[in-house]
């Protein structure tokens, strides 16, 4: 079928590669997943896992190590992977979406070759940080910086928040290059690094005080005075703004998809609990009231899957998603707050206890509605859309298109 058409069915890849996630994860991870969750514990053994059945370098070409699937494999593996535990899904957004897609994007043949093969192989992992402890949603209010010494870039400066931090070998990092810049708060002034783990100033830290996706790592990087060869700077010196935004297209994409996942599992858990708890002699079920949450899950998982699907088809034939995508996160992970917080209800004191998986659901889906864009920026943004004070310009480097469609 040409890729301009639209079909509502899954290719026979897709359909295998998200029947093969579902079936590991229900065998490798549910069952101890409550576990993991309750220790703070990232289980490293589980990367080698997802490196085997390609899902760390799911959309990566061929060429580059990865299993070349396209993008709407990227978002069912997602999907999938939520479905159990967001920790699960947040390896594929760092690792697979903002980095490694990224330097697919942006990366000079020499960065795909010495990171990018390595890490859709799964024998390198790698992470994104932007934010710092003054600067999120106002990524312009980063302070770290990188001194251009010869041929060399010396970075200086502290990321919070950053996934897998203490777990990544490589890290994609974003820093001031022009100080001037820095000073007029000018977007232009700032450049994209690849920091390897082993460089001498690099040191990271997890965050313990977190209170969701607790089977996931999420941390600090320090940067002392690293220095990093300029063979390693992504994109040109000045283009570690629209990288970062240009990342975050494939990132949002992901967490999309897996808040959707994330919705199914609430309402897969809600349908099973309403069947079995039995008040006033009937089955929960049977109250409309009860009905009208578990209905309320059933429309928001379908919207929000049909809104990363058409943000994973646009990614698919090479075109400009940010619009599309932005609005499939902020509605997947809003809706995704709702469903967790109804499916806590419908268990009711059962809900509020981790013998049953919803709690958990509760406690991850908020991290979504924070990272990559909080619900307000993304409010904001389609507003801005909308009332015509937001266009996207075409970029240098744009994700490439799967030429071969499934
Ligand atoms: C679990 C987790 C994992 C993360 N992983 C990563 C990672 O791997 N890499 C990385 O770089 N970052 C990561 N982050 C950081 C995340 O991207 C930021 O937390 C996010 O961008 C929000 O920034 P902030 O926390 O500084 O909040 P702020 O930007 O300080 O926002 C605070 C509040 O003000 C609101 N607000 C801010 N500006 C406006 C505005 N203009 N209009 C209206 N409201 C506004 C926000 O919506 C929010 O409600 C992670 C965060 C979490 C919680």
């Amino acid at each position: 079928m040409p890729a301009s058409m639209l079909s509502f069915e899954l290719g026979d890849e897709q359909r295998l590669l998200a029947q093969t996630v579902r079936e590991w994860a229900a065998r490798e991870v549910a069952p101890r997943i409550g576990a993991l969750d309750r220790a703070h514990q990232f289980d490293r053994g589980l990367l080698p896992q997802m490196a085997a059945l390609g899902l760390l370098g799911v959309s990566v070409p061929v060429e580059y190590g990865g299993a070349g699937m396209d993008y709407v494999c990227l978002g069912l593996a997602s999907e999938e992977l939520e479905y159990v535990d967001t920790s699960l899904r947040v390896i594929l957004s760092v690792h697979t979406a903002l980095n490694s897609l990224t330097l697919l994007s942006w990366g000079s043949e020499d960065q795909k070759r010495r990171y990018l093969v390595p890490q859709a192989q799964g024998r390198t992992i790698a992470t994104f940080g932007l934010t710092e402890s003054s600067a999120g949603s106002d990524a312009r209010g980063i302070q770290t910086t990188a001194v251009k010494r010869g041929d060399r870039y010396l970075l200086t400066g502290e990321k919070m928040w950053i996934s897998l931090a203490d777990v990544a070998d490589a890290f994609l990092v974003f820093a001031w290059s022009d100080i001037e810049k820095k000073r007029r708060r000018d977007p232009s002034g700032m450049s994209a690094f690849i920091v390897e783990r082993g460089f001498r100033g690099v040191s990271t830290g997890t965050l313990t005080a977190k209170w969701g996706i607790l089977a996931g790592n999420t941390g600090s990087v320090s940067l002392e005075a690293v220095e990093v060869p300029e063979e390693n700077r992504v994109g040109h010196e000045g283009e570690g703004f629209r990288i970062a935004m240009s990342a975050l297209d494939q990132g949002r994409y992901t967490v999309a998809a897996g808040a959707t996942g994330l919705i199914r599992a609430c309402r897969d858990a809600s349908v099973a609990y309403a069947k079995v708890r039995r008040t006033f002699g009937v089955e929960i079920g049977s109250h409309q009231l009860v009905k009208e949450m578990i209905a309320q899950m059933e429309s928001d998982y379908q919207a929000a899957r049909l809104l990363w699907l058409r943000a994973g088809w646009l990614k698919n034939i090479g075109r400009r998603n940010t619009r599309e995508t932005g609005l499939a996160k902020w509605f997947a992970t809003a809706a995704s707050e709702r469903a967790a917080a109804d499916a806590v209800q419908i268990h009711g004191a059962n809900g509020y206890s981790d013998e049953y998986p919803v709690g958990r659901y509760y406690r991850n889906c908020k991290g979504a509605v924070i990272y990559e864009g909080t619900r307000e920026i993304h409010k904001l943004m389609q507003a801005d859309y909308l009332l015509g004070y937001r266009t996207d310009r075409s970029a240098r480097c744009e994700l490439p298109a799967v030429e071969r469609m499934p």
